[in-house]
């Protein structure tokens, strides 16, 4: 064995050691498809879940991808609906790919938000990156065959940078712009002190434009801008992102989560604050 085949076959084997592939929601039970860049999901009818989630997991995990929006009435890998927040940032559509239920922390939705929170859950996160990558492509946003093209996220606060070492959409945008060929950039900082989820939503909405601030040299003049976010709850924060970008001269802008929670519909968003009950 050569020195070159030794050096690249350590790393690979010391990573199958140190993360052996596990579902990505549970983080416990191996997944019974093979490893594979190719996780297939969304719309497609012959998805096989299982490449990256255990049995249990991908029949749950499903349920949160077929959840019906209340307010248009299509699966929420379809759904556009923005939140008003967005709306006030002229965010029309907000694409998400499955349904986050605050109440329900036990759902392999939940869970597998919370495994992305540990950006070194590298398959969690390439998982993300994928189904991201895909719901963008089927979108056809910025007219179906955009140029100069820049991905960007909405930031994490600093506590919870601290708290989690790092920020997992940073990494889910980067290795997102990778799979769809497009620029990265880290455009925006996020000052707030406090942690967001614990205010109300009047509060949230209203702290949000003033926690979040384009980084200098952020290059988005002229760019179709992309921004993206795990969760879009009230939308503030990603709506606080649309504003400095459309102030910082980009051409078109357009918002991508992982998940909506249950709560965008104006009905629930007027129920304030606290869980889905
Ligand atoms: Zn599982
Ligand atoms: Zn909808």
């Amino acid at each position: 064995m050569s020195g070159k085949t030794i050096f690249s076959f350590l790393p690979r084997a010391a990573a199958e050691y140190l993360y052996p592939a596990r579902c990505v929601c549970c983080r416990k039970s191996k997944p019974k498809g093979k490893p594979t860049s190719e996780y297939i999901l969304l719309d497609d009818p012959d998805a096989d879940l299982r490449q990256v989630f255990c049995d249990s997991c991908a029949e749950d995990f499903k349920k949160s991808c077929d959840t019906v929006c209340r307010r248009c009435g299509r699966r929420a890998y379809a759904c556009e609906c923005a939140p008003d927040a967005l709306r006030a940032a002229g965010i029309r559509r907000a694409f998400a790919c499955f349904t986050y239920e605050k109440g329900h922390r036990d759902s392999a939705a939940s869970q597998f938000i919370y495994s992305l929170k540990g950006t070194e859950n590298r398959d969690s996160v390439n998982f993300a990156a994928h189904l991201l990558s895909k719901r963008i492509a089927i979108s056809g946003v910025f007219g179906g065959a955009p140029t100069d093209v820049v991905l960007t996220f909405a930031p994490r606060g600093a506590k919870n940078i601290r708290k989690y070492g790092g920020d997992h959409m940073k990494a889910i945008t980067e290795l997102t712009a990778k799979y769809c060929g497009c620029a990265f950039a880290d455009a925006f900082a996020n000052i707030a002190r406090g942690e967001q989820k614990k205010r109300g939503l009047y509060e949230r909405e209203h702290s949000a434009s003033e926690s979040i601030m384009l980084k200098d040299g952020a290059a988005l003049t002229g760019k179709n801008v992309i921004i993206l976010d795990d969760i879009i709850t009230s939308g503030a924060t990603l709506g606080a992102c649309v504003t400095l970008a459309h102030d910082a001269g980009a051409a078109q802008i357009a918002v991508f989560a992982l998940a909506k929670t249950g709560r965008h519909s104006p009905r629930n968003v007027d129920a304030g604050g606290g869980g889905e009950k």
